[in-house]
């Protein structure tokens, strides 16, 4: 019997979701094309100037140079690689948030570069004082995150910017998860907020792109340069990438979305997502639990290790965060009605004896 892929009525824990109608149907017609051979497909490597021109207009960058990665992970690691090429040293060092993406250790790894974590404050946002003592001449890159898989926080991006600076270090803002969803809030996050160098940000999380579509953004072209290697055997001549061969069905996909969401769909779907982040955040305080407030649509609450462990037999697919908080995650394939049959289940699971609920509405 042929297998068929979860469906998403249950899935509250993903940073993906269910590919828009038109985003699909470009996946499938760009199925057997590769962006990494424009000699060979241009058709596709057109497609990615504009993903690319799209992905500049969303994030505030004139004139975007950039492309379309495998996903947050291989742009956060092209960020920390063009850095550690800029860098004027044999020891270079990479300052993040403890809230950042553990791709950044996978760069580290890579890349053979010193990782600097530093903690953030009480409301999950890095903590800047502890910034600003941790960045040295060998800083080379300050990481900034816009939407962390956590909380959903936001880090003052220009003021790390100024710290960066301060160093000649580059900064990097992570908002693979943030990018689509930011354009509609008042927070400072992109390139016309601050002095920032390069940018993750995913048309395959909030951006309802098919999977695999990343996204990389440069702030001038000869960043971009120092991932440059020769290619002898293509007809173009230099490959930035880190994969070779690579999904066109992703660049595709990206492209249909964003020129079929950007901007009224995308910021619709903000709204939504939001409203059920809060109202979400809402029940969970009524019923006694501890809940980290949802700055975008995300949301993490303290309930007991025994009552996720039976919302998790019971179908739903939930994710703790690193402290163990229930973290869910308003993607667009999250309903109200799926929170609410979410909630319901909690409550007949509640055996919280002790918490009493607050009825106050
Ligand atoms: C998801 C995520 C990543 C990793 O992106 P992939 O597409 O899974 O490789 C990096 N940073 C943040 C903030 C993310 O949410």
């Amino acid at each position: 019997m042929q297998a068929e892929p979860q469906a998403f009525d249950r899935v509250l824990s993903s940073m993906c979701t269910e590919p828009h109608p038109v985003a699909r149907d470009a996946a499938e017609r760009f199925l057997a094309t590769n962006p990494g051979d424009p000699g060979t497909y241009p058709t596709v490597t057109a497609l990615e100037d504009e993903a690319i021109a799209m992905l500049g207009e969303i994030a505030g960058l004139d004139d975007p140079t950039g492309y379309v990665a495998s996903g947050g992970t291989e742009a956060n690691l092209q960020a920390v690689r063009i850095a550690r090429e800029r860098a004027d040293t044999t020891t270079p060092n990479v300052v993040m948030p403890e809230s950042a993406h553990f791709s950044f250790q996978k760069a580290a790894d890579v890349l053979g570069v010193d990782l600097r974590i530093v903690p953030t404050d009480a409301d999950h946002r890095v903590d800047l004082e502890a910034v600003r003592t941790c960045v040295d001449a060998e800083t080379a890159l300050v990481v900034g995150v816009a939407g962390t898989t956590e909380y959903g926080r936001v880090d003052p991006i220009p003021e790390l910017g100024r710290v960066a600076r301060e160093v000649d270090a580059m900064l990097h803002v992570d908002a693979a998860w943030g990018g689509f969803v930011l354009p509609f809030t008042d927070h400072e996050w992109n390139f016309s907020h601050a002095p920032v160098d390069t940018m993750a940000i995913d048309p395959h999380k909030m951006g309802q792109a098919a999977v695999p579509a990343g996204g990389l953004l440069v702030r001038s072209a000869d960043l971009l340069d120092e991932l440059a290697v020769d290619t002898p055997y293509l007809e173009s001549t230099a490959q930035a990438t880190l994969t070779g061969t690579r999904s066109g069905a992703g660049v595709a996909s990206a492209v249909a979305a964003m020129a079929e969401l950007w901007p009224t769909g995308y910021r619709t779907q903000y709204v939504r997502s939001q409203n059920n982040a809060e109202w979400l955040a809402d029940a969970l305080e009524k019923r006694g639990y501890e809940v980290v407030e949802p700055t975008l649509p995300l949301v993490a609450a303290d309930v007991p290790r025994s009552t996720f462990d039976a919302l998790r037999d019971r179908g739903w697919r939930i994710s703790r965060t690193g402290t163990g908080e229930l973290r869910i995650v308003c993607m667009p394939h999250v309903s109200r009605e799926m929170l609410a049959s979410f909630v319901a289940d909690l409550d007949r699971l509640e055996v919280r004896a002790s918490v009493p609920v607050v009825c106050d509405d």
